[in-house]
């Protein structure tokens, strides 16, 4: 395994081609099949209510105003519908910390989407998770549980942006801190749930910040082996109050270094994925040879990256393509990175 000091060295490197061979080779060796994935699924965003003001966010609205919204059922229901006619496996759902949304009302709605349809609900990111828990006056332990028990299958890495609290408290002072996400994943991983690992980087953080995020990513999948991937985008600087301070966004070379480094020390995660929503569909092709063997999903909506500027779009058949011609076979997964049953 790299150490911490390694992958400094790596950080600090102009080795790029270097360090993209070395993801490479340990990509091939943990998917020697040459497969390379990618899911259907939607984003759902129930609520852009939020009480957190996070200064990178250009999605959230405050309660009352006049573009809030709390998505009713129904619209839900049809959302669902149109992913599973377009032959996605899951849904995303995501929202803002709202106020007043109490565990009854999640609950009541993943167990009414499970009656009608059979799809992997993916959702709640872990600051979410914390503020139901909050506004229901119960232990996360619980919160997770009865989640769990109403139709939760797994919960997306969202929130973690950097994983350390001089950043957070830069970018996101009212959001859980490092230790509220990292007991919902544990808690999660203990209820016998799968979820996934982000990081936000480019957000004016040192390099050391990214391996204390790596660091407790790492130590975490050790102690409970309950991450499926890693998922590490650059922020969006368009709209966001953030934006006004980080003045440049990640180049394609620090994305793709921080790509190819994520994949060589996380090696106890299996899938690590190139991101085309915020990198484009050139340099994610290019990151399937910095390590990634896996490319997200089709997203056949998507509000809160785009709200920032991030304005790619591709069909199945694009990404496929992409794929392809990077050398690789398409497979489409399910939300738990399984493809064996699908094309
Ligand atoms: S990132 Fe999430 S928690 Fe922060 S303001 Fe946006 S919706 Fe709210």
């Amino acid at each position: 395994m790299l150490t911490r000091e390694q992958a400094l060295d790596m950080f600090r490197s102009d080795d790029l081609i270097g360090i993209g061979m070395e993801a490479d080779t340990l990509r091939r060796k943990l998917h020697p099949g040459g497969v390379v994935t990618y899911i259907i699924d939607r984003n759902i965003n129930y609520t852009n209510v939020c009480t957190e003001y996070c200064s990178f966010c250009a999605f959230y609205r405050a309660k009352g105003h006049k573009e809030s919204y709390v998505q009713p059922k129904e619209v839900i229901f049809q959302k669902i519908q149109e992913t599973i006619d377009l032959g996605g496996t899951g849904v995303l759902m995501q929202g803002g910390l709202h106020p007043d949304l109490k565990i009854e009302w999640y609950e009541d709605l993943f167990r009414s989407i499970k009656q009608r349809f059979t799809i992997h609900l993916h959702c709640l990111s872990a600051p979410e998770v914390t503020n139901i828990a909050e506004v229901s006056g119960l232990s996360l332990r619980d919160t997770i549980a009865r989640l769990r028990d109403s139709g939760l299958d797994s919960i997306p890495g969202g929130g973690a942006e950097i994983l350390d609290d001089a950043v957070r408290y830069r970018i996101s002072r009212l959001k859980c801190g490092t230790q509220d996400w990292m007991d919902v994943h544990r808690t999660a991983h203990q209820l016998g749930m799968r979820t996934t690992a982000t990081m936000m980087f480019g957000c004016g953080e040192t390099i050391e910040q990214r391996m204390n995020h790596f660091d407790l990513i790492r130590d975490l999948q050790a102690e409970t082996g309950g991450f499926t991937a890693f998922i590490p985008w650059s922020f969006q600087r368009e709209n966001t109050s953030l934006g006004r301070f980080v003045k440049e966004e990640a180049t394609a070379v620090e994305y793709l270094k921080t790509l190819a480094i994520s994949r060589i020390y996380l090696s106890n995660i299996l899938n690590v994925q190139s991101s085309w929503v915020t990198q484009g569909l050139k340099t994610c092709q290019v990151g399937l040879r910095f390590g990634g063997n896996d490319v997200g999903s089709i997203m056949i909506e998507e509000n809160v990256v785009s709200a920032a500027g991030a304005r790619n779009h591709a069909t199945e058949e694009d990404l496929r393509r992409m794929i392809r011609d990077a050398g690789f076979t398409p497979k489409q997964r399910d939300t738990l990175y399984r493809s064996y049953f699908l094309n």
